[in-house]
């Protein structure tokens, strides 16, 4: 139970008038009020049969704030709705959120990181839909903030992302975060995807089959972050989201519009070269630089 302790001794550090509100599950909550009023902080406990007065009733209920509460802390095992209900609601109204998933790791961005970690658990982790789960070692979902504004769209991990579970972790990876620093951005402050969430033996590129089975994943992640604004890293990317077969050479230096699946509204994409090309052609580095203050510039407008 470390992450309750976590979770209270910083809310204490960050805000030493805050009250708690805890629900029912018997450890965590629990626990949680322990630490809550060992730390000097305020203490509002549900009632046992407070899912009776309506899920959430411990700080909003038709709208209404309830009962005073300053910050959520979520311990979710996963997948209670109820807790996903009571994070969703605490952001609609403006209340600070943390979420601690079922091996107390910290999850990032309320109900969209929980969004995402369930795609990520569920259906992404045991994938079995084509044969690039015979040889991968972990599949790569994507990293990055859930709330970001911005996400890049690789192509396929690379050896050191199929050992680490992280994408553009390998050489092209610190390219990448080269080129986001260069933007003002950090590499935390946006969301990075591939096309394909495994590796292709030798690095070879993706095949049609693996990339549509594998696109509605990212579809969904995309619709999750749903962000302002989109940069396909390399002609595998581009393609994909635009449907088109034309080159990256052609596509890249202007805004095109991505329309997401399901609502078709458009987020502006930008195409622009890989990284892993620029390590192998540094020349073109000033376009891509070029074609990411773009981006830049749309997103402070
Ligand atoms: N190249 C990619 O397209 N993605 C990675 O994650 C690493 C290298």
């Amino acid at each position: 139970m470390g992450f309750v302790s976590e979770f209270v001794r910083r809310l204490a550090r960050r805000d030493p008038g805050a009250t708690v509100v805890s629900g029912n599950a018997p450890g965590v909550d629990r626990a949680a009020e322990t630490e809550a009023r060992a730390a000097g902080l305020g203490v509002v406990s549900l009632p046992a049969d407070w899912d009776a007065h309506g899920k959430s009733a411990g700080f909003i209920r038709n709208g209404e704030v309830v009962r005073k509460c300053d910050a959520v802390a979520a311990f979710w095992d996963g997948n209670s709705k109820g807790t996903a209900d009571t994070v969703g609601k605490a952001e609609i109204a403006g209340k600070p959120v943390s979420v601690w998933g079922p091996d107390g790791e910290r999850i990032r961005g309320g109900t969209k990181g929980m969004r995402l970690h369930l795609l990520d658990s569920r259906h992404v982790r045991g994938c079995e839909r084509c044969g690039l789960c015979r040889t991968r070692r972990s599949t790569v979902f994507g990293h990055g903030d859930p709330d970001a504004r911005l996400v890049f769209v690789g192509e396929a991990p690379g050896h050191d992302e199929d050992e680490s579970g992280i994408p553009f972790v390998g050489r092209a990876g610190h390219r990448l975060t080269k080129l986001i620093e260069g933007m003002g951005l950090s590499r935390d402050s946006v969301f990075v995807i591939n096309v394909i969430k495994c590796r292709p033996p030798g690095n070879r590129d993706p095949e049609q089959d693996e990339v549509s089975a594998c696109s509605p994943f990212l579809y969904r992640q995309l619709e999750i972050v749903s962000p302002d604004a989109m940069v396909a890293l390399g002609a595998c990317a581009a393609r994909l989201l635009l449907g088109t077969d034309d080159g990256i050479g052609r596509l890249r230096g202007r805004f095109h519009d991505f329309h997401m699946p399901r609502s078709g509204a458009p987020i502006p994409l930008m195409p622009t070269y890989h990284p892993a090309y620029l390590l192998r052609s540094p020349s073109d580095a000033q376009k891509v630089e070029s074609d990411l203050r773009k981006v830049a510039a749309k997103l402070s407008r």
